[in-house]
């Protein structure tokens, strides 16, 4: 991390070794500036300054947020949290203010704390202010600035170099890659009982391409062999490819927007070089955002072709009778849960919903949800790092008793990271569930 900017105070886990509040050196101004520059420049920026003056202090986001619903703190309310910026956009607008003291030691802390580890960018305080402000897009655009001088918590930083460097956030290298998937397909050809079952890898001109999040080939194969045994039962004509293979885009949660563009590009140069004619996304909510919502903005063009992630393809497959379910073949009660970047964000809500109600009787809906689902906690970035692990869980606290009043036994989403959060929230507040892809449960539910 850089702590080299003007008069650090101690952050939580890193003690800076900075100058102190009045000494502050000309590369500390230039970055400073720097920061600033970056808030003006973006998008999200322009929705700062906005919620500088529009914000009425109502208090009718506080409940929207999970921070503040897990712990009654009002720090957590999203428009204290806005103002932490705000107040540094107000000093920068006032003749009278001195330079020097923008963003000075407690307050760059204070922002930094807050766009990083106290809002996972869900949303949902959005939904209630009645002026149309968003603490998402505030908090964003601090990332957008912290961003700039390449001041990042370690869990978006080294994965994100990865990433651009090798073209994967976890450094798999092409032929582990291709290895796990023909293991893979050799071991779903067991068990529907076809010798050499065809994955195709680098097929040219398929219908799809499907896009995986590379955790599941490497450490959890379970859930691409279920998406495999899915697409092989509908029929589908979609490939692998071997040179773009990681749905995630962490260069999003940075707020660095260049990062997350070329990120971007080299999935579209996987489509481009083998004619797909669209892309479908492994369960990951961020990845699904950045692909349907963000790339066209990133790249400043439009993509005519379609993006989609698993649970629309499901809904697809069952509503054209191309999978055969048996109904109640796992027992359940079941929930799900609406991962932000997908459902709120992404504004797929109801296929999961038929997707569920085709494969149980016993489905509980949590409450609320859909639009208004509660972030589980994991959103922003949280979940993929360390960094934060205490924060998160605690946030997830409200999850955790929407999950428990549900008395469902087995939660079911379609977002990576919002897997890995619940099943933490699991141990950490004894819900006793299970938690699942709804891939997985598709796949456990098929005719053979
Ligand atoms: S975007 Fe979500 S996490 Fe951030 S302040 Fe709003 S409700 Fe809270
Ligand atoms: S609901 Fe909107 S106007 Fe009211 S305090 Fe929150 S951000 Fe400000």
């Amino acid at each position: 991390m850089d702590k080299s900017i003007e008069n650090e105070g101690p952050l939580e886990e890193n003690p800076p070794a900075g100058p102190t509040e009045g000494s502050l050196s000309s590369s500390s101004t230039e970055q400073r500036d720097k920061m600033f520059k970056a808030l003006k420049e973006d998008p999200d920026g322009q929705h700062a300054y906005l919620m500088k003056n529009a914000c009425v202090h109502c208090g009718l986001c506080a409940d929207s947020c999970h921070y503040y619903l897990s712990s009654g703190d009002p720090e957590l309310i999203p428009a204290v949290k806005a103002e932490k910026l705000s107040r540094a956009l107000r000093k920068e607008a006032s003749p009278f203010g001195r330079k020097k003291d923008l963003l000075g030691s407690e307050q760059r802390e204070a922002l930094f704390k807050a766009a990083f580890q106290d809002c996972s960018l869900c949303g949902r305080c959005t939904l209630s202010c009645p002026v149309g402000l968003s603490t998402r897009r505030a908090m964003y655009a601090a990332r957008t600035m912290f961003s700039s001088i390449e001041d990042l918590p370690p869990g978006l930083d080294g994965p994100v170099q990865t990433a651009l460097e090798v073209g994967n956030y976890i450094d798999m290298s092409t032929e582990d890659f291709v290895e796990n998937i023909e293991w893979i397909a050799e071991e779903v050809g067991e068990e529907i009982e076809i010798e050499d079952l065809s994955v195709p890898i680098d097929k040219e001109g398929a219908e799809w391409l499907y896009i995986p999040h590379p955790l599941e080939a490497r450490d959890y194969p379970m859930l691409l062999m279920a998406v495999v045994k899915i697409l092989h039962a509908a029929g589908e004509d979609y490939t692998f490819s071997s040179h773009a293979y990681d749905t995630a885009n962490y260069a999003f949660y940075q707020g660095n927007r260049e990062n997350t563009r070329r990120i971007v590009k080299r999935v579209l140069e996987g489509k481009q070089k083998l004619g797909a004619k669209g892309i479908v996304q492994s369960p990951c909510g961020h990845g699904y955002r950045v692909m349907r919502w963000e790339a066209e903005g990133l790249l400043g063009e439009s993509l005519d072709f379609p993006v989609l992630t698993m649970s629309q393809m499901l809904d697809r497959y069952i509503r054209e009778g191309r999978i055969q379910l048996i109904k109640d073949a796992v027992e359940g009660p079941f929930t799900y849960h609406d991962p932000c970047n997908i459902g709120r964000l992404g504004g797929v809500i109801e296929e999961p919903r038929r997707v569920m109600n085709a494969v149980t009787s016993q489905f509980v809906e949590m409450e609320p949800h859909g639009v208004w689902n509660l972030c589980c906690g994991g959103g922003g970035g949280l979940a993929a790092t360390a960094d934060y692990g205490q924060k998160r869980v605690q946030a997830g606290k409200a999850k955790a008793d929407q999950i428990r009043e549900t008395g469902a036994k087995i939660v079911v989403t379609n977002c990576y990271n919002c897997m890995t959060q619940v099943r933490e929230l699991n141990k950490a507040y004894e819900l006793g569930i299970e938690v699942k892809s709804i891939v997985e449960l598709v796949a456990d539910s098929m005719k053979t």
